[in-house]
């Protein structure tokens, strides 16, 4: 397929309002795909790489500007392009108001714009690109990305650009592209959500939806090193938990960071290969938590995949904040003297996987089991407090809190486990103030001695159907000037344009923020803003999109 093709679909697609009709383009434009389906199939929804790979383009806004300004021609800066983004809005209008320098050459021999660049050669050169790495790679980058802008026509340049930062916004959700893989493929929608669960990736699922139907879809399923996304769970309360289930799970609500621990099988004497330990977002942690990595080679059995909690423990093993966690968990140097400064240990609560047999449809108890036999008797794994009796879980709850816990989870031991799933079988109990987390998109130098900080900090929600954001409030409250300073350095990068004292920063930071309530409000573009907003820390385990949905605060606004 021609990325001209691809692009004019998109662009179509991009006009549709209604979300049929959008499903129904998205399933013609798989359809048409050929031997490049999985890359149509990831392009669609602004994806290089499936969700679990851990390799990223690493293509910021202001690498992506150069490309733009160079293709552009010698009389176009990244100061025009950025001044042209706070008047476009978004840089798929800017990259698509230049005409590029192979076009006008192109053009002039009558061929009237087109280009011969194949979706499959973006593909290729994108990979290319997020290949490189070491001294020099940042400007071998620019060359690979300027060289792509420079073969695009206005649109095709439109959604190269888009792609490249991830950002496609055409109104095309997860939930589209699925039901636009069954459609296409006519395969039961339950079979397609099932595969996408078990494989995270939106490319090999419609492949094999069109090459191997439903026997295909329903043999996809969990593999060693590849990792899914983590169960979550709802905010409730024991008597929620007791209604629902008659009986109720209990275990320590860990104020860590979530885990994912994959042991892949290997020689004997153990029988233990490689282990590789995933964020949340399933990025890759491992190089950071040597001691966990460690811990796991010496405790663990049998190949699996275990879900848990690291928390960090002071000296006498008691649970330490979480914002302890924060130090050791995505660090790239000084790892070992580090080890040294904060101690973390594992608290596992969930077993996915055991030898070649997937677990995810077996019962929680069931689960449980295979847990205490591939971690032996260790004390990594969370103490499960089976109970129909609401005394005895508010005195479980009561010592965790006593224990310095921030809470307990209650699960249903009856349910299977649901990758990605935030439903109704795992509740969260916290007795602290509410809190929210929420993608910063703006943000206001301050004023006086702290002119050269960031000061307040425009809040927003996403709106995953048409994968753009909403905002909801502004945080100034809670934060002291050495964290405005570190504030600054992160988000700095992230400016996108500024006008006076007020920046648009590109959505990647997420924020939890404290509040007492949520109220309906005409002054931001969710219809809500938070009463007294309180900035918690910044929660660099979570990405935007981790963040809430507008449709998840209407759901806490109306349970106040
Ligand atoms: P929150 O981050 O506030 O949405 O709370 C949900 C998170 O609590 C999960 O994603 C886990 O990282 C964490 N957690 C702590 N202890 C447990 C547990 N026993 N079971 C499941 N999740 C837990």
């Amino acid at each position: 397929m021609k990325f001209t093709t691809f692009a004019d679909r998109l662009d179509e697609i991009e006009a549709e309002s209604g979300d049929l009709e959008t499903i129904q383009q998205v399933a013609a434009l798989l359809a048409a795909a050929d031997a490049e389906l999985p890359v149509v199939a990831r392009f669609v929804q602004g994806r290089v790489f499936p969700a679990w790979s851990t390799s990223t383009l690493d293509i910021g806004p202001s690498l992506c500007y150069t490309a733009i300004a160079r293709a552009a021609g010698p009389n176009v800066s990244t100061d025009d392009i950025e001044s042209q983004l706070a008047d476009r809005g978004e840089i798929g209008a800017v990259a698509e108001s230049y005409e590029f320098g192979d076009q006008q050459g192109l053009a002039a021999f009558g061929s009237g714009g087109t280009t011969g660049l194949t979706i499959t050669e973006v593909d290729d050169e994108l990979r290319a690109l997020a290949a490189t790495d070491g001294a020099g790679s940042q400007d071998q980058k620019i060359d690979r990305l300027f060289g792509l802008f420079r073969q695009c026509s206005p649109l095709e340049a439109r959604y190269l650009a888009r792609l490249v930062l991830g950002e496609m916004r055409i109104g095309v959700g997860e939930g589209a592209v699925r039901d636009a893989i069954s459609e296409a493929f006519d395969q039961p929608p339950e079979a397609v959500s099932r595969a996408l669960q078990v494989t995270n990736d939106y490319g090999e699922v419609a492949a094999v939806a069109r090459d191997e139907g439903q026997a295909g879809l329903d043999s996809l399923d969990l593999e060693l090193g590849r990792p899914v996304q983590s169960m979550l769970a709802q905010a409730g309360t024991a008597a929620d938990a007791l209604d629902s289930w008659g009986e109720a799970a209990a275990e320590i609500k860990f104020d860590g960071a979530r885990v994912q621990i994959h042991v892949e099988e290997g020689e004997e004497p153990d029988g233990i290969g490689m282990v590789s330990i995933y964020s949340r977002n399933m990025d890759d942690v491992t190089a950071a938590l040597p001691d966990i990595v460690d811990f796991v080679e010496r405790t663990v059995t049998d190949p699996c995949i275990i879900d848990g909690e690291v928390v960090a423990v002071d000296d006498t093993g008691d649970p330490l904040p979480f914002q302890h966690v924060l130090r050791r968990f995505r660090r790239k140097h000084d790892i070992e003297q580090m080890r040294d400064e904060v101690e973390l240990r594992l608290d596992a609560f969930d077993c996915l996987r055991v030898g070649s047999q997937s677990l995810l449809t077996k019962t929680l108890g069931e689960r449980h089991r295979h847990l205490v036999n591939v971690l032996g008797d260790s004390d990594a794994v969370a103490d499960l407090l089976l109970s129909d009796n609401p005394d005895e879980l508010a005195a479980f709850e009561a010592d965790a809190l006593e224990a310095g816990h921030e809470g307990i989870m209650l699960k249903n031991p009856q349910s299977t486990y649901s990758p990605g799933d935030r439903g109704q079988n795992w509740l969260k109990r916290k007795p602290d103030v509410e809190t929210v987390d929420l993608v910063v998109t703006g943000a206001e130098w301050g004023e006086g001695r702290r002119a050269s900080f960031l000061g307040t900090f425009l809040l927003s929600v996403r709106e995953p159907e048409t994968d753009s954001y909403r905002t909801i409030g502004k945080v100034a409250t809670g934060i002291t000037d050495e964290k405005l300073a570190e504030l600054t350095d992160l988000l700095e990068p992230e400016i996108q344009s500024e006008s006076g004292q007020t920046v648009d920063i590109h959505p990647s930071v997420v924020f939890e923020v404290g509040y007492e309530e949520i109220q309906p409000s005409p002054t931001y573009s969710s219809g809500y803003a938070l009463r007294f907003p309180r900035f918690i820390t910044v929660r660099t385990d979570k990405s935007p999109a981790d963040a809430e949905t507008v449709e998840r605060i209407e759901r806490l606004a109306e349970s106040q």
